[in-house]
């Protein structure tokens, strides 16, 4: 009896103990049926040069609210290969074991890490990361194509390799003619680059933001204070591996950076289209005035500012629509004109999303009785 108990406790620890700590809300509604999949697709562990095991970056996801992750060790640079001595794919096994008990995507990558150029690249969905290991890049990115990887360029504008500005050289150019560049980072750690999201939108690129991280990402961020670390959105048909890889080749993806969006405008305003649910008001209308009901569904933080159009209409004030809220807005029918029609389109602007890197996201809002 004694040992039945213990046993008993044993399993109970070990099946309440398979994540540690709460998971952290964070729910952005479905878009058009596909599944808003929260991913980091950049960071590194002991088995290269990052600070932690690799079962910890699950974890760590798991606290954020995160789906998917990939651990993308550097293949050339590994100091602790004398403590650390698995091969390239062993942090991969590690964290892919612990995403399945937390039931986060782990996708198998490697950083193939170089001088500039060409600089730092990820290849996801590789079948063998030690086949990378090669004295020329540019067999490593021959073979990466070979295991039908995503490859996208990373950390564009990091410094220490590119330090005057970021630059598209003839070997980028190659790496892109040849099929071997689908996405690039738009934002990495803690920088995000205009000239990259120009460069995206110009290529038809996967906009990508990561986290890069080497450290713990609750030291590096203030997630419990609401902040995140930079992710990608990814628009997948269901949460896997293999629908991860059909969003990210269609280029179904918005890079998420310090609270802001970055993507193609069709795709964030069919974001909006799902996170903030548009109602009449009734109760709060009469002859002068249209009011509707704007809920935001969702985790993220939105501020709706006027424009030149919806100011000649009289709706001339920002309105914060902080997650999960709930605000009105009035549109006064100031003439016959108006009053005579149904309904009135009103543009505003979502502030934190951006089609383009100067640009801030322009959403209809329809308001009718
Ligand atoms: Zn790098
Ligand atoms: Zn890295």
């Amino acid at each position: 009896m004694k040992n039945n108990l213990i046993l008993l406790f044993i399993l109970f620890r070990l099946v309440s103990s398979a994540q540690e700590g709460p998971r952290q809300s964070f729910y952005i509604p479905d878009v058009e049926g596909y599944k808003v999949l929260k991913a980091d697709l950049h960071m590194h562990t002991v088995f290269s040069d990052g600070l932690v095991w690799p079962d910890f970056r699950v974890n760590e996801a798991w606290q954020e609210g995160l789906d998917v992750i990939a651990i993308t060790e550097h293949i050339e640079y590994r100091p602790n290969k004398a403590d650390v001595n698995g091969d390239h794919n062993r942090a991969y096994q590690i964290a892919r074991e612990a995403g399945h008990r937390a039931g986060i995507v782990v996708i198998p990558g490697s950083e193939i890490t170089r001088r500039m150029p060409p600089g730092h690249f990820n290849a996801l969905f590789i079948t063998d990361a030690n086949k990378l290991d090669v004295p020329d890049w540019k067999d490593a990115f021959r073979e990466a194509r070979r295991q039908g990887a995503f490859i996208f360029w990373n950390h564009p504008g990091w410094k220490a390799q590119q330090p005057d500005s970021a630059l598209w050289l003839p070997e980028h150019q190659m790496l892109y003619d040849s099929g071997c560049m689908h996405g690039i980072e738009v934002a990495n750690y803690n920088e995000w680059y205009p000239i990259v999201m120009r460069w995206a939108l110009e290529r038809n690129l996967t906009m990508l933001g990561n986290s890069d991280i080497h450290g713990g990402i609750y030291q590096q961020y203030a997630i419990h204070q609401g902040q995140h670390r930079p992710m990608s959105l990814l628009f997948a048909t269901d949460k896997s591996v293999e629908a991860v890889k059909e969003a990210l080749f269609a280029h179904r993806t918005v890079a998420m950076f310090n609270g802001h969006l970055y993507g193609t405008e069709e795709w964030l305003n069919k974001l909006f289209k799902a996170v903030v649910k548009i109602t009449p008001c009734p109760e709060a209308s009469d002859d002068g005035k249209i009011t509707m009901l704007l809920e935001n569904q969702s985790d993220l933080n939105l501020t709706l500012s006027p424009t030149s159009q919806s100011i000649a209409l009289g709706v001339i004030y920002p309105e914060s629509l902080p997650a999960r809220s709930m605000v009105q807005i009035s549109l006064r029918l100031k003439t016959d004109t108006m009053k005579a029609l149904k309904n009135h389109t009103v543009l505003m602007s979502v502030d934190e999303w951006h089609p383009r890197p100067e640009k801030s996201q322009i959403v209809p809002i329809l308001f009718c009785r």
